[in-house]
C-alpha cells in the first residue's frame, strides 16, 4: 500500500491502517522517515484534534486500572479512546513497565478503544518523537481522547506534558502524613492530582493524602493557563470505578476554559515550536554521533583528556568544523 492511501485509510478511522501507521513512524530507517513524514503532513491537513491526557504515577500507583475504568467509561458515552504509553524504561531494562499486553484487557477488546504499547527505544528523545507522531495519528483517526501513560523514569513527565493538553497525576494514598516525595517540578506541571485508591481501608488516608495536596497545590504560584480552583486534588477509586465521572467533568471544564480564553490553542502552538527545535537539536546530535563527525569527537576528546587541548577550544574546533555551514 502507497503512502497516500495509508493516510486515507488513517483518516477513515481504520484501526489496521492506524496501526501500520503508528509502526511506519516507529521505524528508524532512513525511507520509512521519508514515508512517515509525508504521512503525518497529509493527514495534518484534516486539522482534527482529540483531547489528548497526559498520565503519569509510580509504577503500582494504579494507571492501568485508571485507563481502564476511565476509558471504558469514555466509551461508553460514545468517545473513541486511544491510549499510548511512553515507557523509556523498555529498552533499558528489556523490560517495559507499560508495555505488559494482559493489561486493559477489557477495554483493549473494546471495539471504540485503541491501546498501544511504547515504542522500544535506546533514548527518550526517540521514544518522545514517535510517541508525539502516533498521537497526531490517532487524532487523524479520529479518536476524540488520546490518553498518554508515563512512568515517573527521568524526564518523561516533560516530555508528555510538552504533548499533553492536560496532565494528570496519579498518586496512592499516603502512609504517613508527609507528601510522598513527589518533586516540585511534576506538581507544578499538574492539572489534576489524583488520589487513587480511595476506597475500603485506604479511604481514611486516601482522604488525607488529597487534603495535603490540596493545601501544597495552593502554595504554587498561580499559572496563566488555569481559572480559578485549578490545578485541584481529587480523590478517585479506579477499582470500584469512583469519582471518574467527576474527574471527567473537571477536564471538560478545563478544557472549555481554555479553550475560550485563548490558551488551548496558545499551548498547541508552544508545543509545535518546542517539538521542531527539539527535532533540530536531536538531528544536530546525531550528525555528531555519527560517521566523520564521531571521529572527529573521539580524536577532539583523546587530546582534552591528555590536557593537549581546552575544552572550549575542541568544542570550537569541532563546531567549527560540522555545525557552522
Ligand atoms: P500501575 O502499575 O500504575 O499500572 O498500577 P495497576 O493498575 O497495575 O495497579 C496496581 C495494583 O493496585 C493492582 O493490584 C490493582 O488492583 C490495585 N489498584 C488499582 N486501582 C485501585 C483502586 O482504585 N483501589 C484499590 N484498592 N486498588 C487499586
Amino acid at each position: 500500500m502507497d503512502t497516500t492511501e495509508l493516510g486515507k485509510r488513517v483518516l477513515a478511522g481504520e484501526r489496521r491502517a492506524l496501526a501500520r501507521a503508528i509502526t511506519l513512524v516507529e521505524s528508524g530507517r532512513a525511507d520509512h522517515r521519508d514515508q512517515a513524514t509525508a504521512l503525518l503532513e497529509q493527514v495534518a491537513r484534516a486539522g482534527r484534534q482529540a483531547l489528548r491526557i497526559g498520565l503519569s504515577g509510580t509504577p503500582g500507583v494504579g494507571k492501568s486500572t485508571f485507563i481502564e475504568s476511565f476509558g471504558l467509561m469514555l466509551t461508553g458515552r460514545g468517545l473513541r479512546v486511544a491510549v499510548l504509553a511512553v515507557d523509556p524504561s523498555s529498552s533499558r531494562s528489556g523490560g517495559s513497565i507499560l508495555g505488559d499486553k494482559t493489561r486493559m484487557d477489557r477495554l483493549s477488546r473494546d471495539p471504540n478503544a485503541f491501546i498501544r504499547p511504547s515504542p522500544s527505544q535506546t533514548h527518550l528523545g526517540g521514544v518522545a518523537r514517535r510517541s508525539r507522531e502516533a498521537v497526531a495519528l490517532c487524532e487523524a483517526a479520529g479518536y476524540d481522547v488520546v490518553l498518554i501513560e508515563t512512568v515517573g523514569v527521568g524526564q518523561s513527565e516533560t516530555v508528555v506534558s510538552e504533548m499533553s493538553d492536560l496532565f494528570l497525576l496519579l498518586l496512592a494514598p499516603a502512609g504517613g502524613d508527609e507528601l510522598q516525595g513527589v518533586k516540585r517540578g511534576i506538581m507544578e506541571m499538574a492539572d489534576l492530582i489524583l488520589v487513587n485508591k480511595a476506597d475500603g481501608d485506604l479511604k481514611p488516608a486516601a482522604t488525607r493524602t488529597c487534603a495535603d495536596y490540596s493545601g501544597a497545590l495552593r502554595l504554587l504560584r498561580k499559572r496563566p493557563q488555569d481559572p480559578d480552583g485549578f490545578p485541584k486534588a481529587m480523590m478517585v477509586s479506579a477499582i470500584e470505578e469512583d469519582g471518574l465521572e467527576d474527574c471527567w467533568a473537571q477536564m471538560q471544564a478545563l478544557t472549555d476554559w481554555r479553550k475560550d480564553s485563548g490558551h488551548w490553542t496558545g499551548r498547541r502552538a508552544a508545543q509545535a515550536e518546542y517539538w521542531f527545535s527539539e527535532e533540530v537539536r536531536q538531528g544536530l546530535l546525531a550528525q555528531i554521533e555519527s560517521g566523520a563527525a564521531k571521529a572527529q569527537m573521539q580524536r577532539l576528546g583523546l587530546l582534552v583528556a591528555q590536557g593537549r587541548m581546552t575544552p572550549s577550544a575542541a568544542a570550537r574546533e569541532m563546531l567549527g568544523q560540522h555545525l557552522r555551514a
